[in-house]
């Protein structure tokens, strides 16, 4: 427990023993074949079907809960667009990728500056998974030249908010592996730790696997 400070143990044991019965919920395990697919259907192909997401109820406990970190993922993508009319980035000519960078940070305390303590974790994993789809929706990381690449935005974001609870190293160690899994990435460092020491782990590899994409 040494690497853990500022952290209420008995929270976080509580946390880890109400999560098993989420993931073990009986809707999500008769849906997750489902999920899947539509995670396929919304990377994969040219178009998808908004008809089927409808499948998706809201009203069950795995429901709410993906509900309102889905929201505040949504609302940190308007507020960055917001962010550019707000910071003048319109008004002068060409685009950079500063105006990105300050339109996430914007985005982000204008979120995390303005709720209570309970809904910050919801809204913090909203954002790192909004950012996250746009690694799933870009896996070679090919630039565009306008936005810094996908990692480094989420890791901007992370590096704020990594104080406030572990859990957002358990995440962040998480969807890597997942995306690295989900479209086979080779030489993806395996049987990663949930500890910050990984992270830098991640964070070389990516730079590496960035290079080697570009040539
Ligand atoms: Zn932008």
């Amino acid at each position: 427990m040494m690497g853990y400070h500022n952290v209420d143990v008995e929270k976080y044991i509580g946390y880890l023993k109400i999560t098993p019965e989420l993931l073990n919920n009986e809707e999500y395990s008769r849906r997750q074949e489902s999920y899947i697919k539509l995670l396929h259907e919304l990377t994969n192909n040219k178009e998808f079907y908004i008809d089927h997401f409808s499948e998706i109820n809201i009203k069950t406990l795995y429901g709410e809960r993906i509900n309102s970190v889905y929201c505040f993922g949504i609302c940190f993508i308007l507020l960055h667009e917001l962010s550019h009319f707000s910071l003048g980035h319109l008004d002068k000519d060409g685009q950079s990728i500063q105006d990105e960078i300050d339109a996430d940070f914007d985005s982000f305390w204008s979120i995390y500056s303005d709720i209570s303590k309970d809904e910050k974790f919801s809204a913090n994993c909203g954002i790192l998974c909004a950012l996250f789809s746009l690694l799933f929706l870009n896996p070679t990381m090919e630039t565009d030249g306008i936005h810094p690449s996908e990692d480094d935005r989420i890791i901007a974001i992370y590096d704020i908010i990594k104080g406030d609870t572990p859990k957002y190293t358990i995440l962040l160690v998480s969807l890597f592996t997942y995306w690295a899994k989900f479209y086979n990435i080779r030489d993806f460092p395996k049987d990663l730790q949930s500890t910050e020491e990984p992270i830098d782990k991640i964070k070389s590899f990516l730079s590496n696997y960035k290079k080697n994409n570009i040539n």
